[in-house]
């Protein structure tokens, strides 16, 4: 371009910001009504075209990233389905009859069963305390609150057993848990994420220790250990069984993206506590560990109980036998009698400001050193020779 050529109308698209200003105003006496409008809409028409720009290439990077993360998630899923197919294989193999009868699923001693395999009497009854591992969920903001009550009466009962799954460090709680609080690393909010990746620890952690069963509670249930062993020896950990309390009756119904169809399965609720036998874990492993329950979860965008319900009745295929001794802060526990709560495995309290406190009804100590009652409930439940802190005379409630 001759410089000549520079100062003809429409010429100088590419010249440089000062030149254009400079040249506007030498033009702009010559020629004013010729090439100062052209050159103010090129000036803006650029800016739109670089805003454009911009904004398409933000939306390529965006769904870019999400189609990238959903393909993996897919990717990982179709090798877990196929873990499955696999698992399920050696389980109607080796697990299955050879004959072509059915099987029939018994349960000894146990109530609701619905699945599991034929119980083998000889390990079932050599069943002890030490053959368990409870796995406490609970967050650092819960010690004091909490976890207290719990160290103060059940822990007591199976120290050796019961492990504390938390978030945080605490030196205090480590000592008085006597090294049984488990850093998980994970988040300490009450969302999906962070409760799903406490879970997976709980079960990576049980699979390190060797022991026949998997039992979950939350930082707000008592624990009967006695009777929850009593419950146990009725099934074999040699079998796969999934024990728990469901929420609601009705199944839950998952849609995900890349089934056809919708996961239909039933799961225990996290909040009344679940018991999974060491053969279905080890049944679970390929799904669960290496990060893989949190791709699952991820994948399934529920929480933490309904994930492993997922996992176990919807991929595995072994249903949910339902113990009703297992309870929650969800029942109405103030209208169970003593005999009935003598029997029970589980029970939860709930601290709801404003409304009355939902808790065991129970006999012991006054409502103000006792609000959860499981003071009381463990005055109740201990053996007799080891009553000697609870209170002489009962106060009722
Ligand atoms: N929890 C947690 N982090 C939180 C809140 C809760 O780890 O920020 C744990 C808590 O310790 C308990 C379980 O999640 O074991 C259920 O919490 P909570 O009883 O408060 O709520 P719920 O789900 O019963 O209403
Ligand atoms: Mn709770």
């Amino acid at each position: 371009m001759s410089p000549s050529d520079r100062n003809k109308p429409g010429s100088t698209l590419f010249m440089p910001r000062d030149n254009f200003y400079r040249s506007s105003i030498r033009n702009t006496r010559s020629q004013p009504f010729y090439i100062t409008p052209v050159y103010s809409k090129m000036a803006v028409s650029k800016k739109r075209f670089s805003m454009l720009t911009l904004f398409v290439g933000i939306c390529i990077l965006y769904f870019g990233y999400d189609t990238y993360t959903n393909y993996l998630i897919n990717q990982q899923l179709r090798e877990l389905r196929e873990d499955v197919d696999i698992l399920l294989e050696i389980s109607r193999t080796s697990i299955r009859p050879q004959s072509s009868q059915t099987t029939t699923y018994r349960i000894i001693g146990g109530e609701n069963g619905q699945s599991g395999s034929e119980p083998n009497r000889e390990s079932t009854a050599l069943l002890q305390l030490n053959d368990l591992h409870i796995s406490v969920k609970t967050s650092k903001k819960f010690h004091h609150q909490r976890l207290d009550i719990i160290l103060r009466t059940w822990f007591s009962h199976a120290k050796n057993q019961i492990y504390f799954i938390t978030d945080e460090e605490d030196e205090e709680f480590k000592l008085k848990t006597d090294g049984h609080l488990i850093i998980s690393g994970c988040s300490n909010s009450h969302d999906r994420k962070a409760l799903c990746c406490k879970m997976a620890m709980e079960l990576d952690f049980f699979l390190s220790q060797n022991k026949k069963w998997f039992c979950h509670f939350d930082d707000d249930n008592y624990v009967n250990v006695w009777n929850l062993l009593d419950m146990l020896r009725g099934y074999d950990y040699a079998g796969q069984w999934y024990l728990g309390k469901i929420s609601t009756n009705a199944a839950v119904e998952l849609q995900l993206s890349d089934e056809d169809q919708n996961a239909v399965f039933q799961f225990a609720t996290g909040g009344a506590g679940f018991c999974l036998s060491y053969c279905l874990v080890e049944k679970m492993k390929p799904l669960i560990s290496g990060g893989k329950f949190m791709s699952i979860a991820k994948k399934t965008r529920a929480p933490d109980d309904v994930t492993v319900g997922y996992i176990v009745g919807h991929l595995l295929k072994v249903p949910l036998t339902v113990i009703e001794r297992f309870h929650s802060h969800l029942e109405p526990l103030h209208l169970m009698d003593l005999e009935t709560l003598k029997t029970q495995i589980s029970f939860g309290y709930s601290t709801n400001p404003g409304n009355q406190m939902n808790r065991v009804s129970v006999s012991g100590w006054d409502t103000e050193s006792d609000p959860t009652r499981f003071l009381s409930l463990d005055c109740v439940l201990r053996p007799d020779d080891e009553k000697r802190d609870c209170p002489t005379v009962p106060v009722s409630v």
